[in-house]
């Protein structure tokens, strides 16, 4: 649905574009489960190394069935190093397993959300990657270069996706959703946001608040708890 944007939220956006020209996903996927595994493996772990694990996993499993099939210990060891390697083992059995039950590989967001295993925000990444839905996964960076842009203001995730679900046009939310992280994973990083390289210290409400006139610094924010 076409909504009236604010001047600074469509500025905001446009600068954000033109700073991360090559703002995609960055995990490798040959299909919508091989995402949602991929998805999964990626909490608390770099795209980079995902993509390392699942180049050698997907060779030996890549389907619900064979996922459901694998000893829980050989997943463990595949994907050791990805971290977190018991639970995200767990959640890869139960989605694959819930999968099965299913009859198929779920399209929508609400049928995604209710996949043992999958939350919110991997569903939400799963429908707008994948499927090419409109939705805004809140991670880490999201939820900080939001907060710290100004074009939310929300203590949850749930509220930071509501806030941008709000303040922009639909059809923006799957790109700005990946301007938001590569801008926190390149530029507006959690302890030291690179301002001086920051085509936005015009429009941010962080920045004017905190950096203003003073030194790149450090910083220590509420935002850089979740
Ligand atoms: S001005 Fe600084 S704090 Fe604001 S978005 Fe840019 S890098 Fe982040």
């Amino acid at each position: 649905m076409l909504m009236t944007m604010t001047k600074d939220n469509l500025e905001i956006y446009g600068l954000l574009d033109g700073m991360h020209k090559s703002a995609e996903c960055e995990l490798n996927f040959g299909s919508p489960f091989e995402l949602l595994v991929a998805v999964v493996l990626s909490a608390q772990c770099t795209d980079k190394r995902v993509n390392k694990v699942t180049q050698e996993l997907f060779k030996y499993a890549n389907t619900p069935e064979q996922f459901a099939a694998m000893p829980t210990e050989e997943l463990e060891g595949r994907i050791f190093s990805c971290g977190f390697y018991h639970s995200k083992a767990k959640a890869i059995k139960e989605l694959s397993e819930s999968i099965i039950a299913a009859g198929g590989m779920p399209k929508t967001r609400e049928e995604l959300m209710k996949l043992r295993g999958v939350g919110r925000k991997t569903a939400n990444v799963v429908y707008s990657v994948a499927y090419g839905g409109n939705a805004i996964a809140v991670d880490t960076h999201v939820f900080r270069v939001a907060n710290r842009l100004g074009v939310a203001d929300s203590k949850t995730p749930e509220g930071v996706e509501g806030q941008l679900m709000r303040n922009f046009d639909d059809e923006l939310w799957s790109h700005l959703h990946h301007l938001l992280i590569f801008h926190g994973r390149y530029v507006c990083h959690s302890r030291k946001p690179d301002c001086d390289r920051c085509a936005l210290t015009g429009k941010c409400k962080y920045f004017k608040e905190n950096m203003s006139g003073s030194e790149n610094q450090t910083v220590n924010s509420d935002y850089e708890k979740f």
